[in-house]
C-alpha cells in the first residue's frame, strides 16, 4: 500500500484504472507541460554525461550482472548484512509487509522520542512512501518533516510524488511558491530558485538542529560492511545522518549489494541515469554507531513486502535489479503524456508498471502492464539492463491467465481466436491450408486502391472491430515462401542448364 503525505490514499486497491485515471489527467495542460518540460530537461543532461562514458554498455553490462548475482543469494547476503550491522552496534529489524514495518518504525521513533516534542526528520525515501508511514507517523501523534526539497513541496501542498526521483516533477516554480507562500506563511517570498531555496533553507534548518529522531530510506546495504548508503543532492541526507540521536533506516530486502566494491558501479550509473549528474553531491555511507560521532542509536528495517513473491517469479524477478533511478520514466512517452499520479501508486511509469501489480496481488493493478507502449525506450535507458518490456508482456499474459483461470471451456472468443492461431503457427501444413483458404475468402471483400495495392475494409463479426478504424492489408496473391520456393526452383533449373 502506499498513502500520500496528508494520508490520503494512493493505493491501486482503490485507484482507478490506469486508463480512466490518465483520460482525466490528460485534460490538466499545465501538468502535462511541467511534466514534459521536466523529464526532457532530465533526459538531456543523462544523454551528455553518459555520452562521455566510452564504456557505458559495459557498466550497464555489469550492473546488470551484479544485481542478478545478488538476487540469487539474496538470502546469504542478507543475513550478512545483518551479522555486520549488528557487529558494528546497528540493530536489525524484519518486516513481513508494511503493516509490520509501519509498526516497528512507529514504536522505535516513540521509543526514542520520550519526552521529547513529538517530530522526526525524514529522508527522501520511496520506501516509506510504499508503506504509507507518514500517515502511520501521523496517526500515533508523531510530526515526519520531509527534508527533502521536493518532498517538503510535496507534503506542504498535500499533494503525492509523482516521479521517484523528482516528486514534485509535476509543480512548476509558480505554484511552488504558493505552497511556500501559503504553507510557510511568507506572503512576500520572491519566485526565483534562489528565493525558493533560502525559504527552504531557513524552514528546515532548524528542524535539523532541534529534532533527535531521523528516518531514512536506503539506496544501498552493504553485506560485506553492514553499512548504509544514502545518495542525495542537497545534503539534508547528511544532516539526518549525522546529526540526530536516533536513526532509524527502512529499506526493501532487495537493496542489498554483497561488497562495497560493488558501489564503483553503481555509484557511477545512479547519478547518471537519475540526475544527469557523473556524481551525487552528497555520498553518505554509515555504518553501526560510534561515540561522540553521529547516532547514538541505530536501527535497520528490512522490509520484505511481497519482493520475496517477486523472487520466486522466474519472469518478474529481474524488476528487484532496479536502482530506483528514474531513467525509465523520463524516457516513456506514456508517462510523458500522464505524469505519475495515473498508476496510482508511488511507483510511476514503467518501473511501476512492472513493479505496482507484482507487489500488489494482480487483480489490484490489472491495468498497469497495459500503460505501456512496449517500444523498449525504458530497457535502453535502464542502468542495469532490466528488460521492462519482457517484463510487462509477463505480466500481461498473467492477468489474462487469471482472468481465465478456472474456465473448463474456452468461452472467451479471443481466448479461443488465440488458441487457434496457435494451432494454425505451429504446423507447416495447416498455416499453408489456413493462407490458401483466407485468401479464396478474402476474394469479396478485398478492393484495390488507386496504385493496386489490395485493402480490406469492411471484416464481419468480432473481427470488425479491427476494420472499424483501419483497412487491413490483403493477402498478396503469391506469399513469401512461394515466392522463395519459384526463386529456388528457378536457380536449380538455371545452375542446370548452364
Ligand atoms: S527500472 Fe531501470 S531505469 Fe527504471 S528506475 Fe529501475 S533502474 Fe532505473
Amino acid at each position: 500500500m502506499g498513502l500520500s503525505t496528508d494520508g490520503q490514499a494512493l493505493d491501486p486497491r482503490t485507484a482507478p484504472e490506469f486508463q480512466t485515471a490518465a483520460r482525466s489527467v490528460l485534460n490538466d495542460a499545465q501538468l502535462r507541460k511541467n511534466v514534459r518540460h521536466a523529464t526532457t530537461v532530465i533526459q538531456n543532461k543523462r544523454a551528455k554525461v553518459v555520452g562521455e562514458l566510452p564504456d557505458w554498455q559495459e557498466l550497464r553490462e555489469a550492473g546488470g550482472a551484479l544485481r542478478e548475482h545478488t538476487m540469487k543469494f539474496l538470502d546469504a547476503y542478507l543475513e550478512q548484512f545483518e551479522a555486520n550491522c549488528t557487529r558494528a552496534g546497528g540493530v536489525v529489524h524484519w518486516a513481513r509487509d508494511a503493516a509490520e514495518a509501519r509498526e516497528i518504525v512507529v514504536r522505535l521513533a516513540k521509543e526514542s522520542i520520550g519526552d521529547a516534542p513529538s517530530e522526526v526528520i525524514k529522508i527522501k525515501s520511496m520506501t516509506t512512501e510504499e508503506i504509507g508511514l507518514n500517515a502511520a507517523l501521523q496517526e500515533a501523534g508523531i510530526t515526519p518533516y520531509e527534508t527533502d526539497l521536493a518532498e517538503l513541496i510535496i507534503q506542504l501542498g498535500k499533494d503525492q510524488p509523482s516521479h521517484i526521483v523528482v516528486p514534485a516533477l509535476h509543480k512548476n516554480r509558480a505554484q511552488i511558491r504558493e505552497i511556500f507562500q501559503r504553507e510557510m506563511h511568507l506572503p512576500h517570498l520572491g519566485e526565483t530558485p534562489q528565493d525558493l531555496a533560502d525559504a527552504a533553507r531557513s524552514f528546515l534548518r532548524e528542524k535539523f538542529l532541534r529534532v533527535p529522531t531521523a528516518v531514512s530510506g536506503a539506496n544501498f546495504l552493504v553485506a560485506e560492511t553492514g553499512g548504509v548508503c544514502i545518495v542525495e543532492s542537497e545534503g539534508n541526507g547528511r544532516m539526518c545522518l549525522t546529526l540526530p540521536r536516533t536513526l532509524i533506516t527502512i529499506a526493501g530486502i532487495d537493496k542489498v549489494v554483497p561488497r562495497f566494491a560493488d558501489l564503483e558501479v553503481l555509484l557511477q550509473v545512479l547519478p547518471r541515469s537519475a540526475t544527469g549528474e557523473r556524481m551525487n553531491p552528497y555520498n553518505s555511507i554509515w555504518t553501526g554507531v560510534h561515540p561522540g560521532d553521529g547516532p547514538e542509536q541505530f536501527h535497520v528495517v528490512l522490509m520484505d513486502n511481497g519482493r520475496t513473491d517477486v523472487l520466486a517469479d522466474e519472469h518478474g524477478r529481474e524488476t528487484l535489479h532496479c536502482i530506483r533511478c528514474g531513467a525509465c520514466q523520463n524516457a516513456c512517452p506514456v508517462y510523458r503524456q500522464t505524469g505519475g499520479h495515473a498508476y496510482g501508486s508511488v511507483y510511476a511509469g514503467p518501473i511501476g508498471a512492472i513493479l505496482t501489480p507484482q507487489l500488489q496481488k494482480m487483480e489490484h493493478a490489472e491495468s498497469l502492464p497495459y500503460a505501456s507502449s512496449l517500444c523498449g525506450a525504458c530497457y535502453e535507458v535502464c542502468p542495469v539492463k532490466i528488460n521492462i518490456p519482457e517484463v510487462l508482456v509477463h505480466l500481461r499474459s498473467r492477468v489474462v491467465e487469471r482472468k481465465t483461470a478456472g474456465l473448463r471451456v474456452l468461452t472467451n472468443a479471443e481466448a479461443l481466436a488465440m488458441k487457434t492461431a496457435g494451432s494454425l503457427f505451429r504446423s507447416e501444413r495447416r498455416f499453408r491450408a489456413a493462407q490458401r483458404l483466407a485468401r479464396m475468402g478474402q476474394g469479396v471483400l478485398a478492393r484495390k486502391d488507386g496504385s493496386g495495392e489490395k485493402w480490406i475494409s469492411w471484416l464481419p463479426g468480432l473481427l470488425g472491430g479491427w476494420t472499424q478504424v483501419r483497412d487491413l492489408h490483403a493477402l498478396p496473391d503469391e506469399t513469401f515462401r512461394q515466392w522463395w520456393e519459384e526463386r529456388e526452383k528457378s536457380k536449380k533449373h538455371a545452375g542446370g542448364a548452364a
